[in-house]
């Protein structure tokens, strides 16, 4: 339900927005023709469904609301990245991002394509429990879980600042928040962003991203969703990793890595291992053979990622010879290792900066450190 009382069509699934249309004495079928409206045709209103009739029509306005979240900020980066800050009943902020890239391929028979990727880097809770030392998420601290319903209108929402031709292709729960500590609302939403009747996203073309949640990786594997699991390991020793990811305190690498291990054995789908490059900290030569090791156990990718730096935190990003160094270091050491560009560095687009922003814009000056709330890692579920 919403602060109105009304209930969030997005909180619901195909067969269960069925059975309140029966309770309404509405046709089954008309369940369909609404997800088509909403996740096809892309529309904001219940009046919009021409197909439907009137008296239905208002029903429906009158029984569900379709956004419950407000757009407080959009902002559009030079490269394309676009950043919509949304505000949730109750007041929590929470921030998406669709990361467009057109890439050329060469089919079979030598044609020269170009592939439309728009990526929704979702949130699945307000601030992040979490607390890392680097990210603008963490300073905020933890607020809320967000609904099955408030993940999917995030996608929705992004939908909406797409061209009519194209569509969302890949997801990335990468945004506020760590998706298994909301866990049962993280397989829920793929489960929906997967549905046919609802976005058709594949679930190869979803990344689940977790700072490490062993049980809870454990239990990914068995729900039989088939998405590519990123660990955010950002540090390749438990010393170092306890400076700048608080949980680390309570989690070994040692138990990533066999939880990883099972997820890769149970699901056969291959590991992400994320590393956000931290200069100075963690992108020193001794660190990328530590890190190699580690992805060689899993058997995983590595992405390093360029810190985007975040005001009032003492974190660097590298310079683009230390990335290669780093990258090249890994590679010989037969690791599959990619760079991540960050993309809308002009947008803050590093999670929870344009949240944030938003706070200490609301804050009486002068916004920095005293503003904050203290980082006050919640624990570990
Ligand atoms: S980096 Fe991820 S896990 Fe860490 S505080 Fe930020 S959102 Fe949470």
């Amino acid at each position: 339900m919403t602060s109105d009382s009304r209930m969030a069509i997005f909180d619901l699934d195909l067969p269960a927005l069925e059975k309140e249309l029966q309770a309404m004495a509405m046709p089954r079928f008309r369940a369909k023709q609404i997800f088509q409206w909403l996740f096809e045709k892309r529309v904001n209103t219940f009046d919009a469904m021409t197909n439907i009739s009137l008296p239905e029509r208002a029903g429906l306005a009158e029984r569900f609301t379709i956004f419950t979240g407000e757009i407080v900020r959009r902002q559009q980066a030079s490269d394309g990245t676009e950043k919509v800050l949304l505000r949730w009943p109750g007041g929590g902020l929470t921030e998406t991002v669709m990361i467009p890239c057109d890439d050329d391929y060469t089919d079979e028979s030598g044609r020269t394509l170009v592939a439309h990727r728009r990526t929704a880097c979702l949130s699945t809770q307000v601030g992040c429990p979490v607390g890392c030392a680097f990210c603008a998420s963490g300073l905020l601290g933890f607020k809320a879980n967000l609904s099955v319903g408030q993940v999917i209108e995030q996608a929705v929402r992004l939908t909406h600042q797409l061209e009519p031709e194209r569509r969302l292709t890949n997801i990335v729960f990468m945004g506020m928040g760590e998706p298994l500590a909301n866990f049962e609302v993280t397989v829920a939403a793929v489960k929906r962003l997967m549905a046919p009747a609802a976005l058709g996203i594949s679930g190869r073309k979803i990344t689940v991203s977790t700072v490490g949640l062993p049980p809870q990786i454990r239990r990914l594997a068995e729900v039989g969703v088939p998405v590519t699991l990123a660990i955010s390991l950002h540090a390749p020793n438990d010393e170092l990793r306890k400076q700048i990811i608080p949980w680390a305190q309570a989690i070994a690498i040692e138990e990533i890595v066999a939880a990883g291990q099972y997820y890769f054995q149970t699901t056969g789908r291959e590991l992400t291992l994320e590393y956000i490059m931290l200069d100075g900290l963690n992108t020193l030569r001794e660190h990328a053979d530590q890190l190699a090791g580690i992805a060689k156990r899993l058997r995983a990718n590595v992405n390093l990622i360029y810190y985007n730096e975040v005001p009032d935190l003492p974190f660097r990003r590298p310079s683009g010879q230390v990335m290669l160094a780093f990258q090249t270091q890994l590679r010989s050491r037969g690791v599959n290792v990619h760079v991540r560009q960050s993309r809308g560095r002009d947008i803050a687009a590093a999670c929870g900066q344009l949240a944030r922003q938003d706070r200490l814009d609301a804050v009486a000056p002068p916004a920095g450190p005293s503003n904050d709330v203290p980082r006050t890692p919640a624990k570990v579920p």
